[in-house]
């Protein structure tokens, strides 16, 4: 590792799902990485045994393979380091930059009561800072159990943001914070300061959420000696109500998206304008382009609303420019679950699938808006509109109708350009307008009274299917009209 290569981190804690919060955080790392030729890794910060579950930790790394964010180096799993933290820990006792609190959780409960009476903030009055050397070695002796607090000298903190510019901090307000539980677990901040060290970790790129941890955090890296990286915090994403995006307002996982069919490129391109902006008119990048932009300049501080109907706007544009083959490859499955087909029948006609696909796109707002925009080319037993058979299924258009599939019937080539000059001959045949005769013979082969070209959707369908579908349409009109 040469010190000038860039080197950030995901760091998701694995007691719940990925929501839109920590996915934007993640793709910003990612491409800061790209952009600097750096490394972009993974940190599973998982010591929280009460909260953390290896269910939760699957679904993180999913999801970041559903982003396309391939990690550069093995996973870094918090729950295996329990013993370098402790030792750290214990270094900062050495060091004196540490001390040892015997207060008991009751005892601070009192002190927490009394700073709720007085109206102030609870913050440790370093009871255990003035014991003597004589009487911490005492209680040492009787095995008093005792956390491990970081001493915060005076004064006050800043740091350069790569987002917000310069950020302070009294250190009144910061408190000699606990580092180490009595068990000698290592706490969050103590945990995450050291493997960021060591995992070389150059610029720490989170929420805005952890400012106040990066404030405490920043005297940890100078209790250890450590290189301090540069610290970005990303503003929050927010509901169009305003409420931070999170799980218990039912924000959700990313996969949920995937699940209803929004694609991750649609995904990528959209949350990364969340917060960054590549201060063009442009919103639609490739992910070449957007590593290209991404430079820390871009940042936004203001918070950012998530809206779902952009992003759905975001996926239309991406399905569009989609290759039919790849369109097809993720619908045949929600075709077969939704049981408008088998996969057998799919195999054996891919070039069928590919077309009805590609004749439906621009129509698609979620990949599985395919399902129903194609049932009527997989179902034969589909619905006609009543409204549209009530207009256009009347005697007059099934006399029509059948003139029309007469003559379909007879070409040689069922294209395009043969399907609309027939239709146009007769309807000048008839003095008619050819709407005339479009809609009821839409409707006869699709059920319905919106679609796709009428001309491609027939080529599609084939010969034999459309002149059955039409014959069957002229038979139930004139059923439905002689009854
Ligand atoms: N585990 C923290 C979280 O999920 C992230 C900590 C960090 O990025 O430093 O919010």
């Amino acid at each position: 590792m040469t010190l000038s290569e860039v080197r950030v981190r995901i760091a998701p804690s694995p007691s719940g799902y990925v929501h839109v919060g920590t996915a934007r955080t993640a793709i910003f790392n990612y491409l800061f990485a790209r952009r600097h030729g750096g490394k972009f890794l993974v940190r599973i910060e998982n010591t929280d045994k009460e909260r953390s579950d290896p269910v939760f930790t699957e679904a993180i790394l999913s999801a970041l393979k559903w982003l396309g964010l391939q990690w550069d180096e093995e996973i870094v799993y918090q729950s295996d380091r329990i013993d370098l933290y402790k030792t750290h820990a214990r270094k900062l006792l050495e060091s004196g930059h540490g001390y040892r609190c015997f207060c008991s959780p009751e005892q601070l409960a009192q002190d927490r009561e009394k700073a709720r009476a007085e109206k102030k903030d609870m913050r440790y009055n370093r009871r255990c800072l003035n014991l003597s050397q004589a009487e911490v070695e005492a209680q040492v002796a009787l095995g008093s159990a005792y956390t491990i607090r970081l001493r915060i000298p005076e004064g006050e903190t800043n740091f350069d943001d790569l987002v917000s510019g310069e950020l302070k901090r009294k250190n009144e307000d910061l408190e000699d914070f606990i580092v180490a539980r009595s068990d000698g677990t290592a706490t969050y901040n103590l945990a995450v300061v050291v493997d960021d060290h060591d995992m070389g970790i150059t610029h720490v790129l989170r929420g805005n959420d952890h400012v106040t941890n990066t404030f405490k955090q920043i005297h940890l890296y100078h209790s250890f000696g450590f290189e301090l990286p540069k610290f970005g915090h990303m503003p929050m994403i927010l509901r169009p109500d305003k409420k931070k995006v999170s799980k218990r307002l039912g924000d959700k996982d990313v996969l949920a998206f995937q699940r209803e069919g929004v694609l991750p490129e649609a995904m990528f391109n959209y949350l990364c304008l969340l917060g960054w902006s590549p201060k063009t008119d442009r919103e639609i990048y490739s992910l070449e382009e957007l590593i290209d932009l991404f430079t820390s300049d871009n940042f936004n501080p203001s918070n950012a609303i998530f809206d779902v109907e952009k992003l759905v706007a975001f996926n239309q544009e991406y399905i569009a420019n989609k290759p039919d083959h790849e369109l097809a490859a993720m619908v045949a499955p929600l075709l077969v679950e939704a049981d408008l087909t088998t996969k057998y029948w799919l195999e054996t006609r891919w070039e069928y699938l590919r077309q009805v696909v590609g004749a439906l796109k621009l129509r698609a707002r979620r990949i599985v808006d395919f399902v129903e925009l194609s049932a009527y080319f997989f179902a034969f037993d589909y619905q006609y509109e009543s409204d549209a058979a009530a207009k256009h299924f009347t005697s007059e258009n099934a006399e029509l109708l059948s003139e029309l599939t007469d003559r379909f019937e007879r070409l040689q080539d069922f294209t395009h350009e043969a399907l609309e000059q027939t239709l146009s001959a007769l309807a000048d045949d008839k003095g008619i307008k050819r709407a005339r005769l479009i809609h009821p013979t839409r409707l006869a082969v699709s059920g319905r009274s919106k679609g796709p070209s009428l001309y491609e959707m027939l080529v599609i369908l084939s010969q034999p299917v459309v002149v059955e579908r039409m014959r069957r349409a002229i038979e139930i009109i004139k059923n439905a009209n002689s009854a």
